[in-house]
Order: C-alpha cells, then structure tokens, then sequence
C-alpha cells in the first residue's frame, strides 16, 4: 500500500433529528450499524463506522441530533456531538428537502465555522419530493453560508453516494489508515447488541417507556464452538416501568427477547443464547455517576 496516495480522515454526520443520518450510515458502511426508526433521537451515543476503500479509509462518526437539553442525558449528547465536530476532517451537515429555517441553519453551522472544517451539505431525501423543487432550496442554504459542497441525496436509495463519497476522497488528509482495514467498527459488538436490544424494546413498547430504557450487557462469551452466550439487563427509571417491560405472565420480555435473539444472530452469523433481566435504577437518566457506568461519557 503506498501512504503517499492513502486518504484517511474522519467524518461527522450532523444534523436534527430525524433527517437520516443513521440511513446515511447504513447504507454507506452496507450493514446495520445504527439503529433507524420512526420516533426521532434514537441515536443516542456517537456510532463509529469505518468505511475501507482500496486507497481510502474513513472514520464515520454518527452524532445524536442537537436538541435542546432536558436532562443530564440530553446534555452529555450534545458535547459529545461537539466533541465529534472537533475532532473531525470533514463535517456532513444532513437537512430534509425543504426550504431551511433560518435560524436553525444559523445556530448549527455557526459550530462548524468555530471550528473551521469543511462543511458538505447534504440535501436528503430527494426521492421524496419533484426535482425542480430541488433548486430553490439550494439557493436559499448557499444564501445562508459557504458550504464546501452541496449534494441532493437519497440515504435511502443510494442516489448520489457515489458522487458524494469521491467529493469526500478529495477533501481528506493523505495518511496511513487508523485502524486495521478487516475492522468495521472500533466499538464493542455488545454495544451493538445493547443497541439492538433497546430498538426491540422502542417498537414493542409505548408512550414515555421506551425513553427511560437502557441496555447494558454483561456478560458476551463463546459458550462453545458455535454459540455465543449473552447476558444483558434491560434497565428502567421507574417500579412502574417494570411490569410493562415483562408484561403479562412474561409475555412482553419474551418477545423482547425472541426479535432481539433473531437480530443478534444475524449480525453476528451464529446461534445466540440470550438472557434478559430487567432491573429498576431510580432516575438513571439524571444520575451522573449511574450515566457513566452505563457507558455515557462526559
Ligand atoms: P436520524 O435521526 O437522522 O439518524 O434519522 P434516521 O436515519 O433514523 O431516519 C429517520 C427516518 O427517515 C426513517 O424513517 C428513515 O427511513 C427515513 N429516511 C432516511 N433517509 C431517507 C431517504 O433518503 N428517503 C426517504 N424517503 N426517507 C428517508
Ligand atoms: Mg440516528
């Protein structure tokens, strides 16, 4: 491998929520990395995956929307998405096909311009609307700042990936690649597995329920040649959240279970035996010492 021609550099996918950026992601690594739903702010913790090319390398990092914050929670996304901005070679800023609000545009890529990176916008989407739609909505976000490129996109169909992916060759640092090119994430397969979990949990279950759930793992052994043994809590706020996790005769926490067990298998290409408990820690969203044992980092 020549390094004088290697471009390696990392990517921060930015935006509200909701606007694709877990699509993005997705369909750009090709595999399930983060979670996609309906309900926004799903994403909660910065997903890393790394996108390898014969003479490129990078580092994909997928940030919670920027919300307003309401808990401790909420407030240790948004530095964590500040961080990402900070560390990152290019920023890609995914918007919805529509004519922007102004002073959205203004509160987000005023941290992008502190920051002096490259900023792509990224039009997303567009299979959803008529193309000439496209073009007023372009002129109003060149208005509104001096984007290194604007590109229509479609995370969901593929359109213009390729296109954006080049752009994106040209505008990264030459160097060696940072991790070892077999590795798809430099996160921990039980994060994966947490996260899977926690997505079973938000289309099973409603209303505040699912918002005041985490996921933690603690065990993820070989159990023998070809079965892995996961043991994993399913941690709720409130007593009352409990019963509705479990449900009647345990029905709900099986179902839970057997969605969860389907996925984990898929995607790590074996039998998987998994346990879930559920366990009640008051007020885990607000607590900073319990936020950081559950993997939340300041
Ligand atoms: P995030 O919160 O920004 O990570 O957004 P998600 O990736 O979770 O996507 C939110 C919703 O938008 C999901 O229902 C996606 O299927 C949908 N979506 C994402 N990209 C596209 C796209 O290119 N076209 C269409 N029509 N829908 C999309
Ligand atoms: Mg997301």
């Amino acid at each position: 491998m020549n390094s004088n021609l290697f471009k390696s550099g990392i990517v921060s996918i930015s935006g509200n929520p909701n606007v694709g950026k877990s699509t993005l992601l997705n369909f750009i690594l090709g595999q399930k990395l983060a979670i996609v739903t309906p309900k926004p702010q799903t994403t909660r913790g910065a997903i890393r995956g790394i996108y390898n090319r014969e003479n490129m390398q990078i580092l994909f990092v997928d940030n919670p929307g920027f919300l307003k914050p309401k808990s401790l929670l909420d407030d240790f996304m948004i530095r964590q998405a500040r961080k990402n901005v900070k560390n990152a070679d290019l920023v890609y800023y995914v918007v919805e096909p529509r004519i922007p609000d102004e002073l959205d545009v203004k509160n987000q890529v005023s941290l992008f311009k502190r920051e002096k990176k490259p900023v792509f916008l990224l039009i997303n989407k567009v299979d959803s609307i008529i193309k000439c739609d496209i073009l007023p909505i372009i002129d109003k976000y060149k208005l509104l700042y001096e984007f290194d490129g604007i590109f229509p996109v479609s995370a969901l169909k593929g359109d213009n990936i390729d296109v954006l992916l080049k752009k994106t060759e040209d505008i990264l640092p030459q160097g060696e690649p940072i991790f070892p090119p077999d590795m798809i994430s430099d996160q921990y397969e039980r994060y994966f597995v947490e996260e899977l979990i926690r997505e079973k949990i938000f289309f099973l279950t409603q209303q505040e329920v699912p918002y005041s759930t985490t996921v933690k793992v603690n065990e993820f052994k070989q159990q023998n040649q070809d079965k892995t043994y996961i043991r994993a809590d399913i941690i709720v706020e409130r007593e009352a959240h409990k019963p509705i996790i479990i449900g009647k005769g345990g029905v709900m926490i099986k179902k839970i279970g057997q969605k969860s067990r389907l996925e984990i298998e898929k995607f790590l290409g074996e039998p998987c035996y998994l346990e879930l408990f559920v366990k009640v820690v008051k007020d885990w969203k607000n607590t900073d010492s319990k936020l950081r044992s559950f993997g939340y980092e300041r």
